[in-house]
């Protein structure tokens, strides 16, 4: 799954001396002093996921000083964060006219479209922060974002049709050639989940997140798929671990990393790979952002091996800008249960009516 982008912007803090305001030794007024120190104090609120406070500071501070294209950069963030993403995008493209120089609007921008499934949009915005910024810090992994994008694109796992050819039951249609499943002689899962103490970033809870996204598509499935715990990484058919390093993935830009064999019986074994830490260091791996990852790996695990275009999907290609807790669609629901609802092996039933 790949990683949507998207940063907050700051300024030089601003300085009073006695009377006078300053900026970069240049004095400014009282309000624009005002609300450049609002915009500062808006990141760490932005990184605590406290979206709604960060708006209504940053609002106050749009209307000491409208333009000042950072203020609007993180309004466009914030909101974003919280899925309102037609306010965002007016946001972002009032920040992109007043600077069109500065990064951070390029890759929140870049980064919503992704998040909205507008591949053709978030490719175009992303190289067009490549061409402006070549040496940006982020610019290694936008560039293999844009190339992991095109890749899908180019093999269909993350498909082509329009959105009327959408069913709107399930998506095994859309996965068609990039199905498979787990046969019945293999279930429980054998799953061993490599203790992550030592790996960066790693906390105590996400062992909790991992096995509470098993459950739940456990449960979506009703009880067709189910796991078992084993001690040994041996003994185990899927094995589950932490990485802090996005480079030993296939694509540096994606936020875990599954791996299957199959035979002509379906699944034999897999591999989980979940990256521990933020692919954008001003935005920390919420618990929200991590479950998502989770819930969508466990889903290539279990035989999805393509992506969808609709960002209600956990299998949709991408994370979202959004970062409010997220469960299973009802397309996703619906799809495990078929893909998992006949007995005969190696037939996957298509048919969207489920007992
Ligand atoms: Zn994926």
């Amino acid at each position: 799954m790949f990683s949507s982008l998207a940063l907050p912007a700051r300024c030089q803090a601003p300085a009073q001396r006695g009377h006078q305001y300053l900026l970069n030794g240049q004095p400014i007024s009282q309000e624009r002093y005002q609300a450049l120190q609002m915009l500062n104090q808006s990141i760490p609120l932005l990184q605590a996921n406290q979206n709604q406070a960060a708006i209504d500071l940053l609002l106050q501070a749009e209307q000491m000083a409208p333009q000042i294209a950072e203020i609007h950069n993180n309004l466009g963030l914030a909101m974003a964060k919280l899925g309102k993403n037609t306010e965002a995008l007016q946001e972002l493209e009032t920040a992109k006219q007043l600077k069109p120089e500065l990064a951070a609007t390029w890759l929140t921008l870049g980064g919503l479209y992704q998040s909205q499934g507008q591949v053709n949009e978030a490719v175009s915005t992303y190289s067009e922060f490549l061409t402006r910024f070549p040496g940006h810090k982020d610019a290694g992994k936008i560039s293999s974002l844009v190339a992991g994008l095109k890749k899908e694109l180019a093999n269909g796992t993350i498909p082509r049709q329009t959105k009327q050819e959408v069913n709107k039951e399930n998506y095994l249609g859309e996965l068609v050639g990039h199905l498979t499943r787990w046969p019945e002689a293999k279930l429980p899962i054998k799953v061993y989940i490599t203790p992550g103490t030592g790996v960066a970033g790693y906390q105590p809870q996400y062992n909790q997140v991992l096995e509470e996204s098993l459950a739940t598509w456990q449960q979506a499935a009703k009880n067709k798929i189910s796991f078992k715990r084993v001690d040994k990484a041996a003994d185990a058919d899927l094995v589950c671990s932490w990485t802090s390093d996005s480079s030993s993935f296939t694509n540096r830009a994606e936020a875990g990393e599954t791996t299957v064999f199959t035979n002509s019986q379906g699944i034999v074994k897999g591999t989980i790979k979940v990256l521990t830490v933020a692919q954008v260091a001003e935005l920390p791996l919420t618990s929200n952002r991590l479950r998502q990852i989770c819930l969508h790996e466990i889903g290539h695990a279990l035989g999805f091996g393509g992506h969808t275009r609709d960002p209600q999907d956990m299998m949709f290609f991408s994370t979202r800008v959004t970062d409010v807790e997220r469960g299973l669609s009802p397309r996703d629901i619906t799809s495990i249960r078929l893909l998992y609802n006949s007995n005969r092996a190696g037939t996957i039933s298509t048919d969207a009516n489920l007992p």
